[in-house]
């Protein structure tokens, strides 16, 4: 597995395989060839919802504003459901041609080249192994985490502290609508203000939570700076746990890191050996695993057994199986917006069941990863972020 930097990446919205990963490509390919003038032909995903998402903008700006952008919304038989292909020339001469893959979270991949990867760095690749480790070491999975990359604590830091400045970015911004057009208006700053007379402490926790949520994928919608966890769509999940759980209980940011560590050591194995890519694997494989990761750092921050810890990750992944991607106009707004939001009280509900039942379990957290990597291989390609399926079909405006 890959460093947690690759996991968390801080960047801006609102798609990491539509914006961050075409950025890291481009940037790639300007840095390969500095002088050239590019045509740049999308595919699959990235062209039948880059519009919406941006991508093409994102081209111009790294590549120059005199760069082709084709959206070739036909071909079928993709090796990859986020295909670019760059043809880079000076003059009337080409001088270069390169294709690549933007699989998730923000990673690219270019074909047959090692362009822009990085290193493995982490020896075990599923939970069974890391949980003997684990527990052979007498460690914690935090500890794992900092014992494998000695330098992710201080940058776990930078990652909290921007899901904080996210979370009141969202919080105080005027209730406006986001961009795109489709006339949604941004609600953080409702929900957060709406307290009602005789409001129960439990309906207060998922007001603030979805308040929280909704802060965070709002400014991701309306292209702010995130962080991705595990992607931009997602991005609100983790930090909406995270920061409500922190303002009640009044955790340490220590104690935020080492969940932000266990998080990201969940994350990275469902990027390891599964997909976070909504084109790839559908809706499941962003908030279903923003939701495995929420529960797994919630149950860190509680303290709780590394049986509990693996039970509420596999909890919150496995009733998320199935969830389709339908991004009404290819924006980042409908349903993605709301999803974070459940999600995000789901993740809570998760751990509370963990608190109960662990012991009862009979699925591990390597069996959902790989469960919903094939029920995600299974989806039909219209429910797999390409807006031609499911509610970006059948949507009209009220
Ligand atoms: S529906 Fe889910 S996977 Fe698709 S764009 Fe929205 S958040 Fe991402």
């Amino acid at each position: 597995m890959k460093s947690l930097t690759e996991l968390y990446r801080i960047g801006t919205g609102p798609s990491s395989s539509h914006t961050m990963g075409v950025e890291r490509a481009a940037e790639t390919m300007k840095a390969l060839y500095p002088a050239a003038r590019f045509t740049v032909t999308l595919f699959g995903s990235l062209a039948l919802t880059g519009e919406g998402h941006g991508t093409d903008r994102v081209l111009r700006r790294v590549l120059g504003e005199g760069s082709e952008i084709v959206f070739d919304r036909t071909t079928t038989g993709l090796p990859h459901p986020n295909t670019m292909h760059f043809v880079a020339r000076e003059g009337a001469r080409e001088v270069g041609r390169h294709t690549a893959f933007s699989v998730g979270g923000g990673r690219v991949v270019f074909e047959g080249e090692d362009l822009c990867d990085t290193p493995e760095v982490y020896p075990l690749n599923c939970f069974e192994e890391i949980k003997a480790y684990v527990t052979e070491q007498e460690m914690t999975l935090a500890e794992y985490v900092f014992s494998v990359e000695p330098s992710i604590e201080e940058y776990l830091r930078e990652v909290w502290a921007q899901m904080k400045r996210t979370v009141k970015a969202g919080l105080s911004a005027k209730e406006e609508e986001l961009p795109g057009g489709l006339h949604v208006l941004r609600k953080a700053r409702h929900l957060f203000r709406s307290k009602h007379i005789g409001e129960t402490a439990e309906i207060e926790e998922n007001r603030m939570v979805c308040a929280y949520a909704f802060a965070v994928a709002e400014e991701n919608a309306a292209g702010g700076t995130v962080v991705t966890a595990p992607t931009c769509g997602a991005c609100g999940v983790l930090p909406a746990v995270l920061y409500y759980m922190q303002k009640k209980h009044k955790y340490s940011d220590d104690a935020i890191v080492r969940a932000l560590a266990t998080a990201g050591l969940v994350g990275n194995l469902i990027k390891t050996n599964a997909s976070i890519s909504g084109a790839e694997c559908g809706c499941q494989a962003e908030i279903g695993s923003a939701c495995s990761m929420a529960a797994a750092g919630l149950a860190q921050l509680f303290d709780m057994e590394i049986e509990q810890i693996e039970y509420a990750a596999e909890v919150a992944m496995e009733h998320h199986l199935g969830l389709t991607c339908d991004p009404v106009k290819g924006l980042v707004q409908i349903p993605c917006i709301e999803r974070n939001a459940v999600a995000a009280m789901r993740a809570i509900n998760a751990v509370n069941i963990a608190n109960f039942l662990t012991y009862t379990r009979k699925v591990s957290l390597d069996t959902i990863i790989q469960t919903m990597y094939e029920t995600g291989r299974d989806l039909l390609g219209r429910y797999r972020e390409t807006s031609e399926g499911g509610l970006a079909k059948l949507y009209r405006e009220q």
